[in-house]
C-alpha cells in the first residue's frame, strides 16, 4: 500500500528544505499542499493516491513527446547497461552535437552540460572571455537559471544594475549585470560582452518579442561588438524544427538549451559559431567543464526525441496549440474576470487581465489579483495539472489528444465560472 500524499509531504518537509528540490514545485503562490507525482504516461500524471491528471507542465518542457514515450524509454534502457558514465568521449555524444548543429543554421560548435542553469552560465563566461568585456545585460521577467550573476533583480521599468536578486548573492556577482525592460532594445556600449535574451519570454506567462525586438538586439550588439545569445532553453525545438533563432529569422552568436536535447534526463548544452567556441578549454582560456556531461543517458534520451520531431510533428503541435489556445478563449466567454490567452507557436499561456501583457511590469498587474490561485485549485480538483504559479506557460505535448483537450475546456469553464472575488 503507498503512503498518501500527506504522509509524503510531510516525510519531505523533514528531509528537503520546503518539501522541494526546486521551489516552483511547492504551493507557495496558489496555497494549499503539494501532490506527489507516482508516475507518469503520455500527457497524464498519476499521484500516489491514483489520482490521474491531464499534464500541461510535462516537466516545464523537457517532456515534448509527452512523458516515457516509448521509444525513448527503450533508448534509455538500452542506453543504460552499456554504463551510465565514463568520463570520456562517446559517440552518442558527438551524434547529439551534429544533430544539433545540423538543424541550427549558425550553430556551428556545441558542447553538452547538464543543466540549462550550466549552459547560461557557460555561454556568460565564455562571451566575457571572448570579448574580454565584464558587462551583461539580461531583461526583467526573463529566466536564465541560478548562476549568481543572473540573479539580478528585475528593473521595473528603468534598466538598473546592480541590485541582488535573492539572498546569498553579492553585489559584486551582480554588479556587471543590467537588467533591462524585455520589448525595449537598450543602447550598448563597448563595455558590454553580451546582451542574453529568451526570443519568447516564456518564464513571465508567455510574452511575444515584440515586432523588431530581436533583430533590434541582432543590430545592437552588432554596433558596440557584443555577443547576442539567445536562451532557448525553452524554445529550443520547441517552437519549431530549429527553434527560436529560425522561426524568427534572427541569427544568435550563442545559443543554450537544455530540457528537450536530453528527452526528460539531465542535460544543458550551449553552442554558437566556431569562433567564439574556440575560446574555450582545451583549444582557449575560458575554462567549463562537467564530470557528467554528455552523459550517455541523457544523450541517448535526447537523440530519440531529436530524431521524432520532425517538421510535421512540429505542425502537429502547433496545432495542438492553437486548439488548446482557441477552446481556453471560448471557455472564458463567460467569465466572470477578464482572462487573456497567450499562445507563441506551441506556447500557451493564460493571465487573468484583458490584454496581453508585453513586459514584466504587465504581467505583475496581471497576475496580482489572485484569481489564478482559485482557477489552479479547481482545475486540479478537475483533474488538470497546471504549474503551481501565475509566472508559467503551459507545455502541450505531442501526447495531447483532442479528447484530452475537450476534458480540459470542460474544467476550465466550470473553473473560470467558479472564481469568485470573494475568494481572493
Ligand atoms: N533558461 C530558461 C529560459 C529556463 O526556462 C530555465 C529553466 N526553466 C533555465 C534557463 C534553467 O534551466 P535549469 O532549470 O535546467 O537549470
Amino acid at each position: 500500500m503507498k503512503p498518501s500524499n500527506a504522509e509524503v509531504v510531510a516525510r519531505a518537509e523533514r528531509v528537503i528544505p520546503g518539501g522541494v528540490n526546486s521551489p516552483v514545485r511547492a504551493f507557495g503562490s496558489v496555497g494549499g499542499s503539494q501532490v506527489i507525482v507516482d508516475r507518469a504516461e503520455g500527457a497524464y500524471l498519476f499521484d500516489l493516491e491514483g489520482r490521474r491528471y491531464i499534464d500541461y507542465v510535462q516537466s516545464y518542457g523537457a517532456s515534448i513527446l509527452g512523458h516515457a514515450h516509448p521509444e525513448v524509454v527503450a533508448a534509455i534502457t538500452a542506453a543504460a547497461p552499456r554504463g551510465t558514465s565514463y568520463g570520456a568521449t562517446t559517440l552518442g555524444e558527438v551524434e547529439l552535437a551534429e544533430m544539433v548543429c545540423d538543424r541550427i543554421p549558425g550553430l556551428e560548435r556545441l558542447r553538452l552540460v547538464s543543466s540549462g542553469t550550466e549552459a547560461t552560465m557557460s555561454a556568460l563566461r565564455l562571451a566575457r572571455g571572448a570579448t574580454g568585456r565584464d558587462r551583461i545585460v539580461m531583461f526583467a521577467g526573463n529566466y536564465h537559471g541560478h548562476s549568481d550573476m543572473l540573479l539580478a533583480a528585475g528593473g521595473s521599468g528603468m534598466a538598473n544594475q546592480g541590485i541582488s536578486g535573492s539572498a546569498g548573492v553579492t553585489a559584486g556577482a551582480v554588479a556587471d549585470t543590467v537588467v533591462a525592460p524585455y520589448n525595449v532594445v537598450p543602447t550598448l556600449d563597448e563595455t558590454v560582452a553580451a546582451v542574453i535574451v529568451e526570443p519568447v519570454a516564456a518564464n513571465m506567462a508567455v510574452v511575444a518579442a515584440a515586432d523588431g525586438f530581436l533583430e533590434g538586439l541582432r543590430t545592437e550588439c552588432d554596433r558596440v561588438g557584443a555577443v547576442l545569445i539567445f536562451d532557448e532553453v525553452i524554445t529550443g525545438f520547441r517552437v519549431g524544427f530549429a527553434g527560436a533563432s529560425e522561426r524568427f529569422g534572427v541569427t544568435p552568436d550563442l545559443w543554450t538549451f537544455g530540457k528537450i536535447i536530453g528527452g526528460g534526463l539531465p542535460i544543458g548544452a550551449f553552442g554558437g559559431r566556431a569562433d567564439l567556441l574556440e575560446h574555450l578549454a582545451p583549444l582557449g582560456p575560458v575554462y567549463q567543464a562537467g564530470t557528467l556531461s554528455g552523459n550517455p543517458l541523457a544523450t541517448a534520451a535526447g537523440r530519440k526525441a531529436l530524431s521524432l520531431l520532425t517538421p510535421e510533428r512540429f505542425d502537429e503541435l502547433e496545432a495542438t496549440a492553437v486548439a488548446l489556445a482557441e477552446g481556453l478563449v471560448a471557455a472564458s466567454a463567460h467569465s466572470p474576470v477578464p482572462v487573456s490567452v497567450l499562445r507563441v507557436g506551441t506556447l500557451v499561456g493564460l493571465v487573468f487581465a484583458p490584454a496581453a501583457p508585453t513586459n514584466l511590469d504587465e504581467v505583475k498587474a496581471a497576475v496580482d489579483n489572485g484569481y489564478y490561485r482559485s482557477f489552479f485549485h479547481s482545475m486540479l480538483s478537475e483533474g488538470i495539472w497546471l504549474a503551481p504559479g501565475p509566472y508559467e506557460a503551459m507545455f502541450p505535448s505531442l501526447a495531447h489528444t483532442a479528447a484530452d483537450l475537450e476534458a480540459t475546456f470542460a474544467a476550465a469553464e466550470r473553473s473560470f465560472a467558479r472564481i469568485s472575488v470573494d475568494e481572493n
